[in-house]
């Protein structure tokens, strides 16, 4: 027996890294109920069979950190949201849609504004400013000129990182400057780029130097319709100290009167941008809600 990681999965084949291997591997029986089955990012207990070069079988699954439906994804442990400066224009909607879903898979969040050399200086201050106060790290990356990569792949070290983002906001750009500056197990490069972007149907690991990058096409047409509207708030990591001064415990933080968030925001503790889009998000999820009836 030897325990590996899921770095692929193409309908009933596993492909799973044992430190410098790679077996290709089936699921045993018992493991090919859905909410049983492998996938990718798991840790595995397999078995190597004999006579077969290189197969084995997946005999147990180790408890997961983190599980995701849509993307079928295990153990990630961080997201890079990734926006754009400038063509397209930061979408700071989608942005705190995304970081209230890594909130709610509890996942660390870095936030990465990519094509500095396009936009204004002071639109990056601002979004740093923003979300910094909050608590999470921002980096600034002109992923053209490789420029802010060697500081992006300083945090991707024991991680395993997906990238998110809008289309067109440079992700294959920074993922393929990692990959350019990073010592890459040999063929993984190559069967990235051979794949291209826009055939990415399966989640895959790939193996960098100091951790995994996941590429999955599932985490950019973000839907957040699992997390419930009432819940909202609890994954604004800034919100949580205030809401405990709401005089309801059932407080939306919208309408209500004598509200902790409502009040904080008059105090200037909370973004007033980031607020409204708290509601917007918040009625999006409730008329998500109302219409599966
Ligand atoms: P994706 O859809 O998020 O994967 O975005 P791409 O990586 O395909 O990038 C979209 C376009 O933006 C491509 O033409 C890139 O060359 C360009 N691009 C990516 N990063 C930068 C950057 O930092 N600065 C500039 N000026 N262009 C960039
Ligand atoms: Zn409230």
């Amino acid at each position: 027996m030897s325990k590996g990681l899921i770095i692929s999965n193409i309908s009933d084949l596993y492909q799973v890294k044992i430190e410098d291997e790679i077996v290709e591997c089936k699921a045993r029986g018992k493991l090919k109920k859905e909410d049983m089955s492998p996938v990718v990012g798991d840790i595995v207990e397999i078995e190597k069979m004999e006579n077969e070069n290189g197969k084995g079988v997946i005999n147990s699954i180790y408890p997961r950190s983190m599980y995701s439906k849509r993307p079928k994804i295990a153990n990630l442990t961080q997201m890079i949201l990734v926006i754009s400066l400038k063509s397209p224009k930061p979408d700071l909607l989608l942005l705190d849609k995304q970081l209230a879903y890594a909130e709610y898979l509890n996942i660390n969040s870095i936030i990465c504004i990519n094509k500095i050399d396009l936009g204004k200086k002071e639109t990056a201050d601002e979004i740093h400013k923003i979300y910094e106060k909050i608590g999470y790290k921002v980096i600034d990356t002109n992923a053209k000129e490789k420029i802010g990569i060697q500081n992006l792949q300083k945090n991707l070290v024991g991680q395993i990182t997906a990238f998110s983002g809008n289309s067109g906001v440079g992700k294959s750009t920074l993922i393929n400057s990692i990959f350019g500056e990073m010592k890459t197990q040999e063929g993984i490069v190559s069967q990235r780029i051979k794949r291209g972007k826009n055939t990415t149907t399966n989640t895959t690991l790939y193996p960098i130097e100091t951790g995994y990058i996941a590429d999955t096409p599932g985490f950019s047409t973000f839907d957040i319709t699992e997390i419930e509207s009432k819940e909202l708030a609890l994954y604004y990591k800034e919100f949580k100290e205030y809401i405990k001064d709401c005089e309801y415990l059932d407080c939306n933080h919208i309408k209500e009167e004598k509200c902790g968030i409502k009040k904080a925001l008059e105090d200037n503790k909370i973004d007033v941008e980031r607020y409204s889009r708290y509601c917007k998000i918040f009625e999006e999820l409730k008329d998500k809600e109302v219409h599966k009836w």
